[in-house]
């Protein structure tokens, strides 16, 4: 800009100098030509009056006082006086534009340049009464001389300009620009500049404005985005058609133990090299969907991976990745369970099927048929109490209790399981005491109960005859504690993990002479997860066990 502002001053002043130089040099020129003319003519004039008093003068004696060329024409164009002394050798002068001027009017002129241009001679002719002409004539200048004689003084002057051409383009340029160079484009409409510029800088607020608006809805599509991937317990990955990875969330660093500096921009196949997570990510850069299982630090990840095309082109991936290990696990436990059950069923049915077949065919004598019937019944019970175990802890498996949590004195409740289970204690002579004081549990009722009753069972069963069993009901270190403890058989150390396994039972010598499914300390272990209580075993082989349900 200050080039071009330079320029265009330069070219400015470069013209009005030469304008105005010529325009100059020819208003000088005419002025100093008409002070020739008039200077000639006035001596023609005189010299012409003088020659007209006094006739045959001589013409020498002007010679002097003038620097004019002097010649006397004839009235018939002859040469006969001439102050340079050729009168002789001139010619006839009758066709000469001054003379026969003079000659029809009294006066006449005329300028005539010289062949090389560089001359210019002024002539002034008057007739004489006597019929003769008169001629006084000057070298003058041509108008080319005048301006050769100023040339010098137009370079310096134009080198004078050029160079006040060059300062005032600098500070002109620096003044035009300032107001330009102090808009501030965030705000355009604050600077009251030139008004030329103001539709400019309205169009550029509008931009910015859209601009912003424009940034206002990406941002919030970006915290839209992020709120519900970063709520998400599943990890979320997108990567590129070369498997960088562009986008992630917390649950994705989570699940593939990295920090955010190892995930970002990184080639996901160099952050995870299983070949699960391989062949998911490979497959869905191929343009096909695909699901694996990939197994993690002792977890179970399902990779859901699907192509991002753009017009039939795979331009990324996206990567869900799911914890699965639970539902692996549950899903595992439900293969075994299902076996387990069919198998535990099996063993009463093919019992009762067996006696009822020998009674049914009168294989069976008289007096056995009582013992006979009586192991039926008994098979048919634990069949029964096997299948509600087996109802009770699928409801506990799939969650659908959705009874409404009440406020439970488990004091009472220990009350209660004592005075249902008294009987069966006092046929082997065994001494149920509840100890402590009313306490609280927030919790399921008859869950809890059948928690409680199931511990009392056991520690009445496994038991000898005339031993002891102690419940006790209390807030321990401000926590709502079940304790069972009794003075039985124990539990072996090898089976004390073991012992809330479905079907699990203890040591066969001694569970056969006791009734029982294997079941209700499942039952114990689902109620106190549902109720976030901790359990705490501790049990010595013939001396005893406690078993603490802590809530
Ligand atoms: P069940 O009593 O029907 O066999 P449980 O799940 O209630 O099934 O108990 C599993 C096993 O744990 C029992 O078979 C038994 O061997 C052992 N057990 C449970 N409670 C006690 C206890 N109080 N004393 C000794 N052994 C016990």
């Amino acid at each position: 800009m200050k080039h071009k502002i330079f320029k265009n001053m330069s070219y400015i002043a470069l013209i009005t100098v030469v304008c105005t130089t010529v325009f100059l040099s020819a208003v000088a020129y005419g002025r100093y030509m008409s002070q020739v003319k008039e200077g000639i003519q006035n001596e023609a004039g005189y010299m012409a009056e003088s020659l007209n008093q006094h006739e045959n003068q001589s013409l020498d004696a002007y010679k002097d006082i003038t620097i004019s060329r002097i010649t006397l024409i004839s009235s018939d164009g002859k040469v006969l006086y001439d102050s340079t002394g050729k009168e002789n050798s001139m010619g006839n002068h009758r066709n000469r534009k001054e003379f026969k001027e003079a000659r029809k009017n009294g006066a006449g002129e005329s300028t005539r340049v010289s062949r090389t241009l560089n001359k210019q001679t002024y002539y002034y002719a008057v007739r004489l009464t006597d019929g003769s002409v008169l001629r006084l004539s000057r070298e003058t200048q041509t108008i080319l001389n005048q301006v050769e004689g100023v040339l010098p003084a137009l370079i310096l002057m134009m080198a004078v300009v050029f160079v006040l051409a060059l300062a005032l383009s600098r500070l002109l340029t620096g003044r035009i620009i300032e107001p330009i160079n102090r808009i501030n484009l965030e705000h355009p409409e604050e600077e009251t500049t030139y008004d030329e510029l103001s539709p400019l800088l309205v169009r550029i607020h509008r931009q910015n404005e859209a601009i912003k608006e424009k940034i206002r809805e990406i941002k919030e599509k970006q915290i839209e985005f992020t709120t519900i991937t970063e709520n998400m317990s599943e990890g979320f990955l997108v990567l590129n058609e070369k498997s960088v990875v562009l986008s992630y969330n917390t649950s994705a660093l989570r699940i593939l133990d990295i920090d955010k500096e190892q995930c970002s921009n990184q080639n996901v196949l160099s952050i995870n090299r299983s070949h699960e997570f391989r062949d998911a990510v490979e497959m869905a850069l191929g343009g096909e969907a695909s699901e694996e299982v990939m197994e993690f630090h002792e977890r179970k990840f399902l990779l859901m991976a699907n192509p991002v095309t753009v017009s039939g082109a795979v331009k990324g991936v996206v990567l869900m990745m799911i914890d699965v290990t639970e539902k692996e696990e549950r899903e595992e436990l439900r293969k075994e369970f299902s076996a387990n059950v069919s198998h535990e069923l099996k063993t009463p049915l093919t019992t009762i099927s067996g006696y009822a077949e020998l009674m049914k065919d009168g294989l069976v004598k008289q007096e056995d048929i009582e013992r006979f019937s009586e192991k039926i019944y008994t098979e048919a019970r634990r069949l029964i109490s096997m299948i509600e175990g087996i109802i009770k802890l699928s409801r506990l498996d799939e969650n659908k209790i959705v009874q409404e949590k009440e406020n439970v004195d488990i004091y009472q409740l220990a009350l209660e399981i004592k005075n249902s289970l008294s009987m069966a204690a006092a046929e082997s002579g065994i001494d149920i005491q509840v100890l402590g004081a009313p306490s609280q549990v927030s919790g399921v009722r008859q869950m809890l109960y059948e928690m409680l009753h199931n511990l009392v069972e056991n520690a009445v069963k496994y038991n000898n005859n005339g031993g002891h069993v102690f419940v006790t009901a209390a807030s321990m270190e401000g926590r709502p504690t079940l304790i069972v403890e009794d003075d039985g058989i124990g539990i072996p150390p090898e089976d004390e993990e073991r012992i809330f396994e479905r079907f699990y039972r203890g040591d066969k010598s001694h569970s056969s002479e006791r009734e029982g499914t294997g079941l209700g300390l499942s039952i114990v272990k689902h109620g106190a997860k549902y109720h976030n209580a901790r359990i705490q075993v501790e049990s010595e082989v013939g001396k005893g066990t406690k078993i603490a349900i802590i809530f």
